[in-house]
């Protein structure tokens, strides 16, 4: 069986991770403040914060921003639920919108959506292309739009508009004029998720990029001591002689990063443009020569003038089936032995978000997208052969059960 995306773990990430788990330090510590600055580095925002996982950056910068009941945060019908799930943490609605056929947030859909009670709008970089942030982030500075906002805490007043919170979980590495996933917009957030192009088993990344007057610096401090517990210190400088009375100023989470999970975070970072992207890319390319060929394939665009992705997940389209004919195509080729993968139900066909009434109907692209959508297995160790093979299983099964 060739698996669908079996995480990068060779001697190197064993090694960091034993040389953390002999050090004597296995919390948040050296290791996490040392991934931190490279992954500013990397990404090019101005000051980034690790976290337990990239739902909880999600809903800790919700909870900063002081998104609470009454409020509405926009969110593509088309992602993964956490995109949603943490806005109903926060007892705001969940205000969704279609797509574009490119799988991102559509900007008109988002226009339409706005209303005065609007606080948030996180757009998804889906498969790791990145959405048209020029637009998304002059549409947010529009003079009408930011009449519209209705500031109630410090952080909304500050910023004097809707917050552009970018689920950037599938695209670190991704590229848009030049600049990459991290630095785009006012806040993203990636994952480090087992199944993410960049993995630490579990874990996320805050990448803060407010324009003025917000202090990064004051800000990152604050976040640190939001994320664990409201405590004024954390345990390794509580550790230090004459240093361990604390104080706690607010009920804060629980939602710091380890030095085992940065131990293979910084192993990953370090090699990540040189091997792991250039690698993945080869993936796709393998898929898109065998399907150029196939003329019931929609192969999925990942490279522009503008764009490039992070080739974090190859979303195959075809043409002129339905969502039975799909499934049954996904069944034939896990038969045959391939994993496949579907990214992602649409959150009103999920009955959570169903059964308040969300309706799949009003969202008729990303019904198209995903009854048509078979995602490929894309990840470091899969060789040209297996691709190649993945490849013509899936045909095979396609040309099947095509009429
Ligand atoms: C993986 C993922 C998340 C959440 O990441 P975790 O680190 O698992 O919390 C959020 N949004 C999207 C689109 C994802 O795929």
């Amino acid at each position: 069986m060739i698996p669908f995306s079996p995480p990068r773990i060779d001697q190197k990430i064993i090694d960091e991770v034993t040389d953390t788990l002999k050090s004597g330090w296995i919390t948040t510590g050296p290791k996490t403040k040392r991934f931190e600055k490279k992954l500013t580095g990397y990404a090019g925002n101005k000051a980034t914060l690790c976290t337990s996982s990239g739902s909880a950056g999600l809903e800790l910068m919700l909870r900063w921003f002081g998104v609470r009941e009454g409020d509405e945060v926009i969110v593509p019908a088309y992602t993964y639920s956490a995109t949603a799930n943490v806005v109903e943490h926060c007892g705001a609605r969940v205000q969704m919108v279609d797509i574009e056929n490119d799988f991102n947030i559509s900007l008109p859909a988002i226009r339409n959506a706005i209303t005065e009670k609007t606080k948030v709008i996180i757009p998804v970089d889906l498969a790791g292309f990145p959405c048209d942030y020029n637009a998304i982030n002059a549409l947010v500075r529009e003079e009408k739009i930011r009449d519209l906002f209705n500031p109630a805490t410090t952080a909304q007043k500050k910023l004097g508009r809707i917050l552009v919170l970018a689920d950037a979980a599938h695209s670190i590495g991704a590229i848009y004029k030049g600049k990459k996933s991290g630095s785009l917009t006012d806040i993203s957030v990636f994952s480090f998720h087992a199944v993410k192009n960049l993995t630490t088993a579990e874990g996320g990344a805050v990448c803060l990029n407010l324009p003025e007057p917000f202090d990064h610096e004051a800000l990152y401090k604050s976040l640190c001591i939001k994320s664990l517990h409201g405590q004024t210190k954390d345990a390794l400088s509580k550790s230090q002689v004459g240093n361990w009375r604390y104080d706690v100023t607010e009920a804060g989470f629980k939602y710091n990063m380890t030095d085992i999970q940065a131990a293979m975070g910084l192993v990953e970072l370090e090699r990540y443009d040189e091997d792991m992207i250039p690698r993945r890319k080869k993936i796709f390319e393998i898929y898109d020569r065998h399907f150029s060929s196939c003329p019931w394939a929609e192969i999925p665009v990942c490279e522009t003038a503008m764009k490039r992705s992070s080739f974090h997940a190859y979303l195959l389209r075809i043409h002129g089936v339905t969502e039975k004919q799909r499934d049954m195509i996904i069944q034939s080729v896990f038969e045959k032995g391939v994993s496949v993968n579907v990214h992602f139900i649409p959150l009103p066909m999920l009955s959570h978000y169903r059964d308040q009434g969300y309706d799949i109907h009003g969202f008729p692209v990303s019904y198209d997208c995903y009854s048509r959508e078979i995602s490929l297995p894309v990840y470091y160790d899969l060789t040209d052969e297996q691709a190649a093979l993945v490849a013509e299983t899936v045909t095979g099964a396609v040309e099947e059960i095509l009429p």
